[in-house]
C-alpha cells in the first residue's frame, strides 16, 4: 500500500534541495501523580481506575498544578539553556476527541515556561551541531482509545471503541526546535542525534525514564525542502509520533526523498500530518493541517499563573547534572575505549550499570566485559533492558573480584552469572552450591594431568621433543575432565613439569 510513493534517490535529492527540519518531542514526566489532580500515574492499572472528576472533566471539578511537574519543566528548560519565564500561564487548546473528556487540553500557548535555548549534539564524525530550541512547554496527555471488532485495531471496520482515561492528565513536556537549517545531507543524522541526546539529558535529569519503546518519549518530524540559495522555507510535512531513534532518522530520510519527487515533478507539497510505517520506513498521508487550524486558545481561568521564584530557578540550575555528552567523553577517556565502543555501550544502555559496577570496586575492563558480554546477551534474549535484569552492580563486581583473585575463570564466571539471573542466590552462594571454584590444588589436578598425558601419548611425545605449543591440547583435555574448573595456568605448568620440558 505504501510502496507506490515516488521517491528520488537520496543523493540526488540532496544535490538539488536543502532540507529544513523541525523536531517536536513529547516527554511524559515520571511524576507520581497527574499534572492537575492527585490520580496515580502508575502503568498497568485496570482501565479507568486512576481517574477523578478533574481528569474526567466533570462539571465543577477544579485542577491544581503539580509542583514536581513545574520543577521538572524548569529543569529541562535550564538543561536546554533556555530562559525561564518569570510569569506564564496555562492555556486551553480546544478540540473534541473522545480520548479527551474535557474537550480541551490544558497546555501552554504563547507563554511557555521555557524558551530560546539550544542543545549541542555530537555527530558520528565527532562534529558538534547546535540545535536551537524554540520552547519547552507543559501540557497533559490524553486517554487511550481501543477500537474493537475490526481486523486491524484501527477505527475503520471497528464495531465499537473502548476508552481508558488512566493516561488522561499525565504531565507532558513538549520541546520544540527552531527550524534546523544547514544540516544538509546529514539532516536525518542530526535528527536522530538530537533525539538521542535529548533522551540522555532527560534521563540524567531524572525527570522521566524517557523510554521511546514505552511511548514515554515520541517525536514529530517536520520537514521541508527548498532549492539551494532560496531563503524562504518550503511547505513542511509533519510525521507524527515516531517512536524510536532509528525511525526518526528513517522518517526524515524518506520525507526528503518523497518531497524531492513531488517537487521535481512540478507538484506541490501539502501541509499535512503523516504516519510513519516501521515495516518499510515509509510515511503515508494523515490529515491536512493548514495554518487556518484554530484551537481557540485562551488562558486557563481555573489555574493561577506560574511565577517561579528566581531563587528557586537558580537553586535548580545549581543542581543540574553533568551534561551527558561531556560525561560520556569523560568516561570514554577513563575507560580507555574508542568512540565506536562507547557508542555500542551507550546503545546497549550499559553506561550506568558499568559506572555503578566500577563504583562497587570492579575495574573498568571487567565491568565492561560482563555487562557487554554475558549480561547483554541475556538481556537481548529475554527482551529486557540491562537495568531490568535481576542482577546488581555489586554482584557483578563480586564476580569480577572472584575472577581477579583466580577463584573463578571466565567459563565458571558465566555459570555464576547464569545462576544469579536464574535467582539461585548471590555469586558466593552459587559458587558454593554449584561447586564452581577453580581447582588449583596440585593434588586434585595431578590425577587429571596424568590421565591426559597417558591418553594422548603422541602429543606428549611431541611436547617432549620440543613442540611446546602442543601443550594446549593437553590443557584442553584436563579442562574437559575437570568440567572447566581447573586453573589452566597451573595445569600447563604441571604438564610441562611432568614431561620434563621448560615452559
Ligand atoms: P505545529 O503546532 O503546527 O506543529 P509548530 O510551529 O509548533 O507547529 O512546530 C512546527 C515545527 O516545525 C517547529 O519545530 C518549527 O521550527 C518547524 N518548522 C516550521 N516551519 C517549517 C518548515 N517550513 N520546514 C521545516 N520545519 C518547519
Ligand atoms: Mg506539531
Ligand atoms: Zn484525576
Amino acid at each position: 500500500m505504501t510502496t507506490t510513493t515516488e521517491l528520488v534517490a537520496y543523493e540526488e535529492a540532496l544535490a538539488t534541495y536543502d532540507p529544513v527540519m523541525g523536531l517536536e518531542v513529547h516527554v511524559e514526566l515520571g511524576t507520581r501523580t497527574k499534572m492537575f489532580c492527585g490520580c496515580s500515574t502508575e502503568l498497568g492499572a485496570e482501565p479507568n481506575s486512576q481517574t477523578c472528576p478533574t481528569c474526567l472533566g466533570l462539571p465543577g471539578a477544579l485542577p491544581v498544578v503539580n509542583e514536581i511537574g513545574i520543577e521538572s519543566a524548569i529543569k529541562i528548560g535550564l538543561a536546554l539553556n533556555c530562559e525561564i519565564a518569570e510569569w506564564c500561564r496555562f492555556a486551553r487548546k480546544n478540540y473534541f476527541y473522545p480520548d479527551m473528556p474535557k474537550n480541551f487540553q490544558t497546555s501552554q500557548y504563547d507563554e511557555p515556561i521555557a524558551f530560546n535555548g539550544y542543545l549541542d549534539v555530537q555527530l558520528e564524525d565527532g562534529e558538534i551541531f547546535r540545535v536551537q530550541i524554540e520552547r519547552a512547554h507543559m501540557e497533559e496527555d490524553t486517554g487511550k482509545s481501543l477500537h474493537v471488532g475490526g481486523a486491524t485495531g484501527r477505527i475503520h471496520g471497528a464495531s465499537h471503541s473502548l476508552l481508558d482515561y488512566n493516561r488522561a492528565g499525565i504531565p507532558l513536556i513538549e520541546i520544540v526546535t527552531k527550524p534546523i537549517e544547514g544540516a544538509g545531507e546529514r539532516a536525518p543524522e542530526v535528527a536522530k542525534a538530537y533525539v538521542a541526546e535529548l533522551r540522555e539529558l532527560i534521563k540524567a535529569l531524572d525527570v522521566s525514564e524517557a523510554r521511546m519503546d514505552k511511548g514515554q518519549m515520541r517525536c514529530d518530524v517536520n520537514l521541508s525542502l527548498r532549492p539551494y540559495g532560496r531563503e524562504m522555507f518550503g511547505t513542511r510535512s509533519e510525521t507524527k509520533n515516531v517512536n524510536s531513534l532509528r525511525s526518526v532518522e528513517r522518517a526524515a530520510r524518506f520525507e526528503i526523498q518523497r518531497h524531492a519527487a513531488v517537487l521535481n515533478s512540478g507538484g506541490t507539497i501539502l501541509q499535512e500530518t503523516r504516519h510513519f510505517h516501521e515495516e518499510d520506513g515509509s510515511t503515508t498521508s494523515g490529515r491536512i493541517k493548514d495554518n487556518a487550524e484554530d484551537y481557540r486558545y485562551f488562558p486557563e481561568p481555573d489555574l493561577v499563573p506560574v511565577a517561579p521564584a528566581r531563587a528557586w530557578v537558580e537553586e535548580l540550575r545549581g543542581g543540574l547534572p553533568e551534561l551527558p555528552r561531556l560525561r560520556r567523553n569523560r568516561l570514554r577517556e577513563d575507560w580507555g575505549v574508542t568512540e565506536d565502543v562507547m557508542q555500542t555501550i551507550l546503545n546497549a544502555g550499559a553506561v550506568d550499570p558499568i559506572v555503578a559496577t566500577i563504583a562497587e570496586g570492579a575495574d573498568a575492563a571487567s565491568a565492561r566485559k560482563w555487562w557487554m558480554g554475558e549480561l547483554a546477551r541475556n538481556a537481548n534474549e529475554t527482551g529486557r533492558a540491562l537495568d531490568e535484569l535481576p542482577v546488581t552492580p555489586a554482584q557483578v563486581a563480586r564476580i569480577a573480584a572472584l575472577v581477579a583473585a583466580g577463584d573463578l575463570n571466565d567459563k565458571l564466571a558465566k555459570q555464576v552469572i547464569e545462576g544469579v539471573l536464574a535467582g539461585e542466590g548471590t555469586p558466593d552462594e552459587i559458587v558454593e552450591k554449584r561447586g564452581l571454584k577453580v581447582v588449583s590444588d596440585d593434588g586434585a589436578l595431578g590425577a587429571a594431568v596424568d590421565e591426559a598425558i597417558a591418553g594422548n601419548a603422541a602429543i606428549a611425545d611431541k611436547i617432549r621433543g620440543g613442540k611446546v605449543a602442543a601443550v594446549g591440547a593437553l590443557v584442553g583435555a584436563v579442562m574437559k575432565t575437570t568440567r572447566g574448573q581447573a586453573d589452566a595456568a597451573r595445569v600447563k605448568e604441571l604438564i610441562l613439569e611432568r614431561l620434563g620440558v621448560e615452559g
